[in-house]
């Protein structure tokens, strides 16, 4: 009977265990790397299609930086186009994401920068201010940083640390004397204990050294000191306050003053506050005068919206930083004619 079987003292039959045994892993590991190679495929496809219809997941960003090794600009310029769509939620995971894999200091830098700035246009000012700060502890002269800072602490009236940064960035050569003229006439606005008289009489000294906080004075002394408004009229831009000049309340308006300015003659005439024969380069004040001498009763009015001399762009109300470019009190008023309805009722 032992015949029948192999002596496993057999030097054969070690052979034969080892070519068995040889035969069993590469049968294995080629079973594997097929099943591997498919289920990566598969992945693969999964990915471009989720990259076709724009919808990567956070993970996505990973794999397309370690497993498919695309270059992290590129990453970056994917991962940017939430940014920019405004989906800043997406934008903040994707860069928390790409944070935990990112080894490079370089890199990582210019992620948390990303990450900044969405957190900062999500309105998420905080978390902002904590990532800038962190990136100013390892790159003190992150200039980008330092701006982004600046506009959080004026948001969150931290003046004194705006004026912090103001220095620094003064010490690394950036022009920031508008900034810093602007920060100060905001600290004097806000100050609660200077009286409005005092606060009037400060505001026009400034603005007779920075004729470019005009709007911001016009603004104070509308709401709070109207006497002496029309008293230093000449100093303001009547143009660029249309909309202030436009919504004044007709018993506030000192109308001795407003007979030597054309411009508010017009803008009155306009509103129907007085009746004067006289015209207008502005096509909107124009058609309302037009229409206040006409015998047809038409009920039109007046509204306002806001050009970025610097970047164009349009906003619907007032701000002293442009909400795109950051610019200072760089909104121009711009007038639109507004509901305009014939009653025709007096020819009937
Ligand atoms: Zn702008």
């Amino acid at each position: 009977m032992n015949e029948l079987f192999p002596n496993f003292r057999d030097p054969l039959f070690g052979i034969i265990i080892i070519a068995i045994s040889i035969f069993a892993i590469s049968f294995l590991t080629y079973t594997f790397g097929l099943y591997r190679e498919k289920k990566t495929r598969k992945e693969y496809r999964k990915l471009l299609k989720r990259f076709e219809i724009g919808k990567l997941k956070d993970d996505d960003f990973v794999h397309l930086y370690t497993t498919y090794n695309l270059p992290f600009d590129s990453i970056l310029l994917l991962a940017s186009s939430f940014l920019h769509k405004g989906n800043y939620t997406k934008a903040i995971s994707v860069y928390l994401t790409l944070l935990e894999v990112v080894k490079d200091n370089v890199k990582k830098e210019e992620l948390l920068e990303l990450l900044g700035t969405s957190y900062f246009k999500g309105g998420f000012l905080q978390r902002s201010k904590d990532i800038y700060l962190k990136i100013l502890k390892f790159s003190p002269r992150n200039k980008n940083a330092l701006n982004y800072l600046l506009l959080i602490y004026e948001k969150l009236k931290e003046y004194d640390n705006a004026m912090d940064i103001i220095e620094v960035l003064d010490e690394l050569d950036v022009d920031i004397k508008q900034d810093k003229v602007y920060i100060q006439t905001l600290i004097l606005l806000e100050d609660p204990i200077v009286s409005f008289e005092k606060k009037s009489d400060l505001l026009l000294k400034l603005l007779d050294e920075n004729r470019f906080i005009q709007r911001l004075v016009a603004q104070f002394l509308i709401k709070y000191n109207k006497p002496i408004l029309w008293q230093n009229i000449n100093k303001l831009d009547i143009a660029n306050n249309l909309d202030l000049f436009w919504y004044l309340d007709f018993n506030d308006i000192d109308f001795d003053v407003v007979m030597k300015y054309d411009l508010l003659v017009q803008i009155y005439c306009a509103k129907g506050y007085i009746k004067e024969d006289i015209k207008s380069d502005i096509f909107e004040l124009m058609v309302l005068i037009s229409t206040k001498h006409s015998t047809y009763e038409v009920d039109a009015d007046l509204n306002f919206e806001f050009i970025c001399s610097k970047c164009k762009k349009t906003h619907p109300i007032f701000e002293t930083r442009c909400p795109h470019c950051h610019s200072i009190l760089t909104l121009k008023v711009n007038p639109k004619l507004a509901k305009q309805t014939l009653n025709i009722s007096s020819f009937l």
